[in-house]
């Protein structure tokens, strides 16, 4: 599938059948805590410990990485670049506005048109010569979507459909994702190119499962060893989806975003999906193959589309 297309990678363009084995929500650098000033929990800042993991990452077989940084969250093009460089793994990189407590001022003060224009701008000439080639992640702080958040969702749909790009939603604990799709349909947005982040922070997978018959795509991207009742949960909730006919509307990840997330601290690294979830969902009954059409096929639904006649 998707011969011929291609997609925007922090070294440039790379045809999509290259990607390989995605993760289709990472953080490579960001920092959480800009806005907030928590401390004592430190930004991920640390490329040399970003390059050791993903090396772990291609040694497993992985090829690809998406990297959801957007604006807010302190989003790097060069250290991007220079780490997809040293580590040989692509990187994709995002582009938007986060969620409200990370927007900028003068966010509430300009229109729906001028924050497009801006996202537009961004996506055709990219920041120190890199270009994003997806949009997201593109958050909702709440259960709810706040009147700024909702024009920047407007913004990133109207971006979508010019563009093409992808689109990656922040959703947390609730079904405000229903929310957000709700308002980039209202602007024509394509749902098939459109990833609710964060779903299994909310393990309901009827809500799941209404979210894929829309057409959206369903990311659990919270995998790792942390919490080991949780990640049982979110394999079998994985396996379930799947078992309902959703297989391919199903993305998996580790949105790494705080240094406790480096494989050397304990942390899932870029390596736990491959190296674990992959393997506890054959346990649990569903085909290699499928498995491995999760990793490779169902990350270019959204970077690029599947062709028609693909299902
Ligand atoms: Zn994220």
């Amino acid at each position: 599938m998707a011969e011929g297309l291609t997609v925007q990678t922090v070294r440039g363009p790379v045809a999509a059948s290259e990607l390989g084995r995605v993760l289709p929500h990472e953080h490579v650098a960001c920092d959480l805590f800009r806005v907030t000033r928590q401390m004592g929990l430190a930004a991920l800042n640390d490329p040399d410990e970003a390059v050791r993991d993903l090396t772990v990452f291609k040694e497993l077989g992985g090829g690809s990485v998406v990297e959801a940084t957007s604006g807010g969250l302190g989003r790097k093009p060069g250290v991007l670049r220079s780490v997809s460089e040293r580590a040989d793994v692509h990187i994709v990189m995002g582009c938007g506005w986060y969620r409200e407590p990370y927007y900028e001022e003068d966010m509430n003060k300009v229109s729906t048109a001028e924050l497009t224009e801006r996202l537009l701008i961004d996506i055709f000439e990219g920041e120190d010569g890199v270009r994003p080639g997806v949009i997201g992640e593109i958050g909702a702080d709440r259960e709810w979507v706040s009147g700024v958040e909702e024009r920047v969702l407007r913004a990133a749909a109207r971006a979508q459909r010019e563009t093409g790009l992808g689109l990656i939603l922040h959703a947390v604990k609730s079904e405000v994702g229903a929310w957000q799709l709700d308002v980039l349909e209202d602007e024509g947005c394509d749902l098939s190119r459109v990833a609710v982040g964060h779903c299994d922070t909310y393990p309901d997978v009827d809500y799941h499962e209404r979210l894929a018959r829309r057409g959206a795509m369903v990311m659990y991207d919270g995998n790792g060893p942390g919490d080991r009742l949780l990640q049982e949960q979110r394999v079998a909730n994985a396996a379930e989806l799947i078992r309902r006919g959703w297989a391919k509307s199903l993305l998996l990840s580790h949105d790494v975003c705080v240094l406790g997330m480096r494989e050397r601290r304990g942390g899932p690294g870029y390596s736990y999906v491959l190296r674990q979830v992959g393997p506890d969902l054959i346990a649990a009954g569903v085909s290699e193959d499928v498995v491995e059409t999760i990793f490779r096929e169902n990350p270019l639904q959204l970077l690029v589309g599947r062709r028609p006649g693909d299902n």
